[in-house]
């Protein structure tokens, strides 16, 4: 009998860790490459998630008065997002015709699916703005119950530290593909998210020193088949990708 529990212990054991090594995949601002989706619309969030992925990324920025905003790039038809009021911002629409999302809309529409809401958090002009932005996304998130939903990035060291600070039993993975994992563990950031020239040619060593510290690894922006495949094999843990679909069928 003990022998039977201590086989089934095992079996068990064997299949966490078989489910831990499998490479999952993260749709690099949505699922935008498909009909009538836009990158970081809500619509490429629910793409992603009708295409059963584990998750959907997307990129949050601070208005000047506060707001925490969907978008890429640091300018909106001419305005510098920072440095705009949101009431400038919220007539604007992006490329799908969606208007442009803000934090909250994009949470309330994620919370009903089944998905992983992989945010980032980009950097703001002063160390003040970043950390109000981290303390306000923080508080949402908490309030909303997504904890466990909602992962987080950052190219911005501090906005990382941040969020070790105020949440730190959530995913936090560094962008910047600067620092060597152990350097990241002491400062309480629990994942690594880096470019493929750090991970496939510069550093492919940290794979397995951020799997040692039980952290986990996810690689940016996987587009080319050759590279996915390599990255498969070195059993990272997540491929962020504009090509999600192709990357699913390359999965074991
Ligand atoms: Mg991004």
């Amino acid at each position: 009998m003990i022998k039977r529990i201590g086989l089934c212990a095992l079996a068990l054991v064997a299949c966490i860790l078989s489910i831990q090594a499998q490479t999952q995949v993260i749709a690099h601002r949505g699922f935008w490459k498909t009909e009538g989706s836009a990158q970081n619309s809500i619509t490429a969030l629910e793409k992603a998630a009708e295409a059963k992925l584990y998750g959907s990324e997307f990129d949050v920025l601070m208005t000047v008065d506060g707001k925490m905003v969907v978008n890429h790039d640091n300018t909106i038809e001419g305005m510098i997002i920072p440095e705009t009021s949101y009431k400038q911002l919220k007539k604007l629409k992006i490329k799908n015709g969606e208007k442009l999302p803000t934090l909250k809309n994009y949470l309330k529409r994620g919370k009903k699916l089944d998905i992983q809401l992989i945010l980032e958090a980009k950097p703001l002009p002063t160390k003040e703005m970043e950390d109000q932005a981290i303390a306000t996304i923080v508080k949402m998130v908490k309030k909303m119950g997504l904890e466990k939903q909602v992962e987080y990035i950052s190219f911005s060291l501090n906005m990382c530290e941040q969020l070790a600070k105020l949440t730190p039993e959530s995913e936090i993975a560094y962008l910047n593909g600067n620092i060597a994992p152990a350097e990241l563990k002491k400062k309480g950031i629990n994942g690594i998210d880096y470019h493929k020239s750090v991970i496939l040619n510069k550093h492919p060593e940290w794979v397995k020193e951020a799997h040692d510290l039980d952290m986990k690894v996810n690689v940016w922006t996987v587009n080319n088949e050759s590279e996915m495949r390599k990255l498969i094999d070195m059993k990272v843990d997540y491929i962020t990708t504009d090509q999600p679909l192709e990357t699913k069928a390359l999965l074991p």
